[in-house]
């Protein structure tokens, strides 16, 4: 939704302002009550944002019961209904730096009317700096030291009675500790459920789904959409067990009603807190100026993905009570307050169609074709949608106004339809029966969740085997991607892998758009790929479940091709590292004619791969290529990571280019650089390999091999 259009008649904008005021009411209460939400919020925040403007611009027709002018959300009649003694506000939000400083201004205006002194304006101010944990607020009462209520923010001035829920969140004490608790204590604070606990419970359902137990429509009831509604789903159930079974957390971030006790700060609040037991959250810092909360705000945008918890922004407070009295509170926030809120990472789009691809298996994936949205911090068109299973389990259509995910450098993902917004009539999606390419009829075994189209000499597969086999994981043939590989295939010149080592330069210089120059530089580097070393041959066939790691282990024992095609599939298991479905696997292959025949060929082609003791070839095995570290490495301080790279041979660069060999990942990597590293299929590798790496091993740059 775009800003409020300015042209707007004084009759258009009343009808807007009912519109959305209508809207944002339907969307908190399939959010607050039905713990489903319509839209993203980011969607959410926009269509609030302009009403707000509207409100702003024609203030003679705001409506008294505008959802600006109150805390968003519901007390349920599912549940007791609870008088916060003290309302349980929201906080106002805003999205620039921008904006953050005018809030500071405003600020620094408001304290000096009511008196103080504040000579250096906005860089005095003395705040703490939280993060915004994406839950729900709780608030949690103890009388003399013993939990006797837990109610939810609802309305804001009556929640809801989740007591017997609450008392099985492990994080929250059921008795405070010490002699002589105060008589009333109201602890205020974040319920949560951990993303590792979230990522957990999804995985199961779709393990379940796929293993064909049960209804599918049931399964599908169980998947969360994300941590917060999770969180809120689990905590407002009528059987305390369920709530038990989530696993939620807590972080405590406010005192709310208190008899004895009383601070003149927030963070000593939160030290007394402490002390009792309750969970803080260990980010909280105390800042001064608006530059300070500015470094910690691109910190924590570049870092969010490095916690087990969600966070939607951060939240800003005063940290003096008596400044916080001066400033006060609106209807619905308080003003010594405010929510910077991070980049969407969810947003809503248009799901245009549903297609398949055919991988280097014969491996069928649908895919979504979306209309692009930004999110995350980059333009999504196209995501995965893993399997067939994938698609019915989230009952996806094509038309279907979908929520789209992305977080951090995790791949995009399509979350579900918004069924609010599904135009009647559309049709569920059939998975093809037959390859879109070839046409053969797809299979699935019993009990996997992938089908495949069998046929070996499908193109689609044809182009992807030799796509992977040139690719920087295998053989490393510059100048030979997926475009090039289709037009060679597309003009006959080849069918498989073994032809490259066959092509002249009379085969190409006819190609349109293919000078003499690339014409020398393609077969050059066909060339220099006849002699890699035997691990980086095996991780290019395409034999089921032989990746980088497992190719490597194989060519330390077996040494050459030969030694490993005469092995049987025990002696191959008995590998450190292989086990029985790997050595199917290489059995299976080494045993299928069409492969012996490209083996052959391949070999007869001048193909010599390298013994595994002459690991990359000399001390220069870096040379020429580029390595980027992006967050904390265990064994080398950054200086000593460059030094390593160097010493290799290599290029210590900072930053990631499609040129870039690898991206080293440490903890807490830069999510932009992470980013990058995905959008340009740069390949990740985590310390472990990166080790490897040093000691010549170039095998270990896989696509992805994260540790
Ligand atoms: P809010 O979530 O923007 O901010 C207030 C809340 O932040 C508090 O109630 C508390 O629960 C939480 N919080 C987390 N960490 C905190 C900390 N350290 N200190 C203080 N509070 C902390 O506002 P809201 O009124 O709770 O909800 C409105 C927002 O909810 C919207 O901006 C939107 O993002 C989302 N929403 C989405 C939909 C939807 O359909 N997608 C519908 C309704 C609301």
């Amino acid at each position: 939704m775009p800003p409020a259009d300015p042209s707007l008649s004084r009759q258009e904008a009343a009808r807007r302002m009912s519109y959305l005021a209508s809207l944002v009411r339907q969307w908190d209460f399939a959010y607050y009550i039905l713990d489903a939400p319509e839209v993203s919020d980011f969607d959410y925040d926009q269509a609030y944002r302009e009403l707000a403007e509207l409100e702003q611009r024609f203030p003679d027709l705001v409506d008294v019961n505008s959802p600006t002018r109150k805390v968003s959300g519901f007390a349920s009649e599912l549940f007791a209904s609870v008088v916060h003694a003290v309302p349980m506000q929201s906080l106002d939000n805003v999205f620039s730096l921008d904006e953050l400083d005018a809030w500071a201004q405003r600020t620094v205006r408001g304290l000096r009317a009511a008196g103080l002194t504040l000579e250096a304006g906005a860089s005095e101010i003395e705040m703490a700096f939280e993060l915004k944990i994406d839950g729900l607020a709780m608030s949690i009462t103890y009388e003399h030291g013993v939990l006797t209520r837990a109610a939810t923010r609802g309305d804001g001035v009556v929640g809801e009675d989740v007591t017997a829920n609450v008392l099985t969140v492990e994080a929250i004490p059921h008795r405070l500790p010490g002699g002589s608790p105060p008589e009333l204590l109201e602890v205020r604070g974040e319920i949560y459920m951990p993303v590792s606990v979230f990522n957990r419970h999804n995985e199961a359902v779709l393990r379940a789904a796929t293993e064909g137990e049960g209804d599918i429509a049931e399964h599908r009831d169980k998947i969360f959409a994300n941590p917060r509604n999770a969180a809120a789903g689990s905590l407002r159930q009528k059987d305390p067990r369920v709530t038990r079974s989530r696993h939620l957390s807590f972080w405590a971030y406010q005192v709310g009603e208190a008899s004895t006790v009383e601070f003149d700060s927030h963070l000593h609040s939160l030290d007394y807190l402490n002390g009792l037991g309750f969970p803080i959250n260990p980010n909280i810092e105390r800042v001064v100026g608006i530059e300070a909360v500015a470094a910690k705000l691109a910190h924590w945008m570049e870092n969010r993905h490095s916690l087990d918890y969600e966070i939607d922004g951060a939240v800003v407070k005063l940290d003096s009570f008596r400044e916080r009295e001066m400033l006060g509170s609106t209807s619905r926030a308080p003003r010594w307050a405010i929510a910077y809120k991070f980049p969407p990472e969810e947003r809503t789009t248009l799901l245009r169609a549903i297609k398949v691809s055919i991988g280097k298996t014969g491996r069928a994936t649908p895919f979504a074709e979306l209309t692009p949205v930004v999110v995350g911090g980059s333009e999504v068109g196209l995501a995965t949608l893993h399997n067939f299973g994938q698609v019915a389990l989230k009952d996806l259509r094509e038309g279907d106004t979908v929520i789209v995910r992305k977080a951090g450098d995790v791949i995009p993902e399509v979350v579900g339809p918004v069924l609010s917004m599904r135009p009647s009539g559309l049709e569920a999606w059939v998975p093809p029966a037959q390859c879109p390419v070839c046409g053969e009829a797809l299979y699935r075994a019993p009990g996997e969740a992938d089908s495949y189209c069998p046929n070996f000499e499908c193109p689609a597969q044809v182009v992807q085997r030799i796509v992977h086999f040139a690719s920087r994981g295998g053989m490393d043939i510059e100048g030979l991607g997926e475009s090039t590989v289709q037009r060679f295939v597309d003009e006959g010149l080849i069918a498989s892998a073994a032809d490259l080592y066959y092509l002249s330069a009379q085969d190409l210089v006819g190609l349109e758009r293919f000078g003499e120059r690339s014409v020398q530089n393609l077969l050059a580097g066909i060339d220099e790929s006849r002699r890699r070393p035997l691990a980086r041959l095996l991780a290019s066939l395409t034999i089921r479940h032989v990746g980088s790691v497992a190719a490597d282990a194989l060519a330390s024992r077996f040494t050459t091709l030969q030694a490993l095609m005469a092995a049987s599939e025990e002696e191959i298991a008995e590998v450190e590292g292989i086990g029985p479905t790997i050595a199917r696997g290489v059995v299976a292959f080494f045993r299928d004619p069409r492969n012996l025949g490209m083996i052959e060929r391949l070999l007869a082609g001048g193909v010599a791969p390298a013994a595994p003791e002459v690991r990359g070839g000399g001390e220069d095995y870096l040379k020429g290529r580029s390595i980027v570290v992006t967050g904390t490495l265990e064994h080398f301080s950054r200086d000593e990571a460059a030094e390593a790279i160097r010493a290799a041979g290599g290029k210590f660069a900072t930053s990631v280019s499609a040129k870039t060999f690898a991206v080293v990942v440490g903890a807490e990597p830069g999510a932009s650089k992470l980013n990058r590293a995905v959008s340009l299929g740069v390949p990740r590798i985590g310390e472990e390999s990166f080790l490897r790496l040093l000691q010549g091993d170039l095998a270990v740059v896989d696509t992805g091999a994260l540790d």
